[in-house]
């Protein structure tokens, strides 16, 4: 069956004893047993829950994975994922990456032992030449954050075949219905759903996505041991609005793409950042990698701070707020909000600078964005 399709009947009708069509919020923290060797698949919701398994078995779906578990955040499916490592384990992964994830590996991690390389992975000749004999894994998110820079995911995961390592894909950014790492070779996909599987900025949360039984059991085992699972709640949710996906993702797309097209000729801005403009320099990768452009995109305004401020000061459709993913537009300023965390001379490295603007285009109507875009810019 099709994306849009699997998306509405994964994880429903599980309610033998009413028939709802939507299936049932179990918060219920513990499962009795019939007897002691019967129970009904659960026993404690820290480690398995009917309503969030429902989830899973729909994000799975989605992914083209065996199996899914869902966290409570995406940094704690990140953790999970990062636990299938040991001291002395080494880890490349590019040096655009979420600033959170930058953080846990460059500083918590670290402090624990892992080491970690950060490379330019648009080039995978920078990841060929930073692996080492205790290389153990890549960790790939393409498009990055925030100048969408892409990452060409086959060559990276043949690099990590070769060499005799894993791929983690981070897919936060372009959710399953527009790139499926999986097909190109990844080994395990990590989720904010926070984001776009979510999609109504109403939930945190997050998940790990994987397709063979090994990872699929070691993660099982890690996400209950460490405690990471997800609210029966936040799954309710988060099953919820994966439901609309696909067609949530068309209309985040088509606003996107008109409104880099307007960024993109107006005076006030000197760059825009997105892979739909044949102009951006991974146009053709992103063209053949992934199903659609997607609804991120950055731009450098001239002027710098200021003229960044004047900006969220006049628009009223795009909310100067974190995050990204729901139907509702933000904007914000990498510099001092979701980068930082990274030192000035890594946001420097990436490219990060105090004219950078990050939007996360909503499903509004494109010509209402591109109206209250052009007032904060003509100001
Ligand atoms: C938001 C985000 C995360 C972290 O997810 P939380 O749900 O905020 O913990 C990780 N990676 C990417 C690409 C993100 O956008």
């Amino acid at each position: 069956m099709h994306f849009e399709t699997r998306a509405v009947h994964t994880g429903v009708n599980k309610d033998t004893a009413y028939n709802s069509c939507i299936t049932p919020i179990y918060p219920s923290s513990t499962f009795y047993w019939d007897d002691l060797n019967t129970n009904k698949g659960f026993d404690y919701t820290r480690s398995g829950n009917p309503t969030r398994q429902a989830m899973e078995e729909n994000i799975a779906s989605l992914e083209g994975g065996i199996d899914c578990k869902a966290t409570c955040t995406g940094m704690a499916a990140i953790t999970a994922a990062m636990h299938l490592f040991q001291p002395g384990d080494h880890i490349i992964a590019g040096n655009d990456i979420y600033g959170g994830t930058y953080r846990l590996f460059a500083d918590v991690l670290t402090g624990m032992g892992l080491k970690f390389s950060f490379v330019r992975m648009g080039n995978p000749d920078n990841v060929r030449n930073a692996l080492t004999p205790q290389t153990k894994a890549i960790w790939i998110e393409t498009p990055s954050n925030p100048l969408l820079n892409l990452v060409e995911i086959a060559a990276v995961t043949e690099i990590a075949k070769h060499h005799g390592c894993i791929t983690i894909a981070d897919n936060t950014f372009l959710s399953p219905y527009l790139q499926r790492p999986f097909e190109h070779g990844v080994d395990i996909i990590i989720h904010s759903t926070t984001k776009y599987l979510n999609g109504h900025s109403d939930v945190v949360g997050g998940c790990v996505v994987t397709r063979d039984e090994e990872y699929k059991e070691r993660v099982a085992y890690l996400v209950n041991a460490l405690g990471l699972a997800c609210s029966p709640f936040d799954a309710w949710l988060v099953l919820r609005g994966v439901k609309t996906l696909g067609p949530r993702m068309e209309a985040h797309q088509r606003g996107a793409m008109a409104l880099a097209h307007m960024l993109d000729e107006h005076p006030a801005v000197e760059r825009v950042y997105y892979p739909g403009l044949e102009s951006h320099p991974d146009h053709e990768l992103a063209k053949r990698q992934q199903s659609g452009f997607g609804a991120m995109l950055s731009f450098d305004v001239a002027g710098g701070r200021s003229a960044a401020e004047r900006v969220f000061e006049k628009v009223t459709l795009f909310a100067l707020a974190e995050s990204l993913g729901g139907v509702e537009s933000l904007i914000e300023y990498p510099d001092t909000m979701s980068h930082a965390s990274m030192s000035e001379a890594a946001r420097l490295e990436a490219g990060i600078t105090e004219k950078t603007i990050r939007v996360s285009v909503g499903i509004e109507h494109p010509d209402d964005l591109i109206a209250d875009m052009r007032r904060g810019l003509d100001s």
